[in-house]
């Protein structure tokens, strides 16, 4: 193995889940996370049953389903024509028959708890990265960062074998590494807002989307509330404040009726945040000693709630493909093109398909139609067979990758063998 460790740098569920696996490895390895903790208030908290069924094998999936979550039993779109299941998690011959809304920061809480009984990882939060170290010969050696911790522990460098950018939509890595990204077409931003959840609420509503003429709002369940994004076209957030708060309120009586009594509680737009939705990729996911993998390499959109489960995939294939590498040594380039290739065929069709959603939502919006599959595909959607194939496209992605649990827990000093279990 070579004595530098990898840097991860980004704790979101792509990092986090990539520096466990590594460090279970045996593989040495540093993850970087820049806030002082894990808490995402604007990201999704969607596991899909490719997640939960990963974590099972890893050990992991009873105390996770031991933290506070949901389970959504189906995906759908409530029209004023009736209700259209998307995907129906029900049906799928798995015991996590669902997608599991949690929180975030619980399962990468948990993810770098377990990694750390690994002798090989370190957690560095508040602390970013802001620098590259380059060979001679152009390779990526390392990182500098500024630690931000209350220790102020001020500016320092790490030498590595490999730097893995997980660091999100707007990757300092991608930048530093001088790396283009390309956006794809996204049309629409959210205007993002909390209402209080109510025990008469819907008890399966928690991945709903409620649909109007040219607009939809998309829910997002807890125990306590609801966390609700509408739909407005790209930009169009100045407007929407011009056109004040009451348009909103009328949209949530109009077309989500139970939220009807609360939907007064929106008083005012600083109860609201903006989300940008972007859709984008690079042409290259690496150069010699560096990677790049989730949204820091392909930026997934809300449609489909899928960014998490794109993220998590690509933390499977790097250490499918890396960990028998790094165990000898740094990976080549090619290594690393390697798993590029695995995922590429992937993220392509799924960002596709959020293309082709976002044109038809903006040709709804164009044309105040109802934002929502058009009629003549109801009766398809409905199929049994078409409801189960949706079914497994969501739950799993196209060309998901089973984690290699052999190569992983293989032989190497330390691997999996966590060295001792804090309660
Ligand atoms: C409004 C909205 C709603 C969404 N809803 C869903 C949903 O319901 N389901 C779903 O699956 N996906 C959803 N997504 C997408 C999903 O959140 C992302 O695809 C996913 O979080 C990507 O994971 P990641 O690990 O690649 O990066 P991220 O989750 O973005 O994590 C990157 C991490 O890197 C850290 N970081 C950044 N720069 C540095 C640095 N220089 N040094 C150190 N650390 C750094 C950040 O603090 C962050 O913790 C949504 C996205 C948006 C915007």
């Amino acid at each position: 193995m070579s004595g530098e460790p990898v840097a991860v740098v980004g704790g979101g569920p792509g990092g986090a889940l990539l520096a466990y696996l590594l460090a279970r490895a045996g593989v040495a390895v540093t993850l970087f996370e820049s806030r002082s903790d894990f808490e995402r208030e604007y990201r999704g908290d969607s596991l899909h049953p490719y997640t939960m069924e990963l974590l099972d094998r890893l050990g992991l999936a009873d105390e996770v389903l031991e933290l506070p979550h949901r389970k959504a039993a189906a995906f759908r779109f409530h029209t004023p024509h009736g209700v259209i299941t998307a995907a129906g998690y029900a049906r799928l011959p798995t015991r996590f028959n669902y997608v599991a809304i949690m929180p975030q920061a619980l399962l990468i809480d948990l993810l770098v708890r377990r990694a750390g009984e690994y002798p090989g990882f370190r957690l560095r939060t508040s602390t970013k990265v802001i620098g590259l170290l380059t060979g001679p010969d152009g390779r990526v050696r390392g990182v500098r960062y500024r630690d931000g911790g209350a220790g102020g522990g001020g500016e320092g460098e790490l030498a590595t074998s490999l730097v893995v950018g997980a660091d999100g939509r707007h990757s300092t890595v991608r930048r530093l590494a001088d790396i283009p990204i390309t956006s794809l077409g996204a049309t629409t931003d959210l205007i993002w807002f909390r209402l209080p959840r109510r025990p008469q609420d819907p008890p399966d509503a928690d991945l709903d989307l409620y649909c109007g003429p040219g607009r939809y709002v998309g829910m997002l369940g807890s125990d306590d509330h609801w966390r609700i994004g509408l739909g407005i076209p790209r930009g169009g957030y100045a407007a929407a404040r011009q056109a004040g708060v009451g348009v909103v309120q009328d949209f949530l009586r109009t077309h989500v009726p139970w939220l009807a009594d609360r939907a007064g509680l929106l008083t005012d737009f600083t109860q609201t945040s903006l989300l940008s939705v972007d859709i984008a990729a690079v042409a290259r996911w690496h150069r010699p000693g560096l990677l790049l993998i989730g949204d820091a390499a392909h930026v997934i959109s809300p449609v489909g709630g899928n960014g998490i489960l794109m993220a998590v995939q690509d933390a499977v294939s790097t250490a499918n493909v890396l960990v028998p590498v790094l165990r000898r040594g740094e990976p080549a380039d090619a290594d690393l093109a390697r798993v590029e290739a695995q995922r590429v065929p992937a993220i392509a069709e799924v960002q596709a398909a959020q293309v082709r959603t976002e044109r038809s939502l903006a040709r709804a919006r164009e044309r105040n139609r109802l934002a929502a599959p058009p009629r003549f595909l109801r009766p398809i959607l409905a199929l049994p067979v078409v409801q189960r194939r949706s079914a497994r496209s969501n739950a799993y992605g196209p060309r998901a990758p089973e984690l290699d649990l052999a190569v992983l827990d293989a032989s190497a000093p330390g691997a999996g063998q966590p060295a001792a279990r804090r309660g």
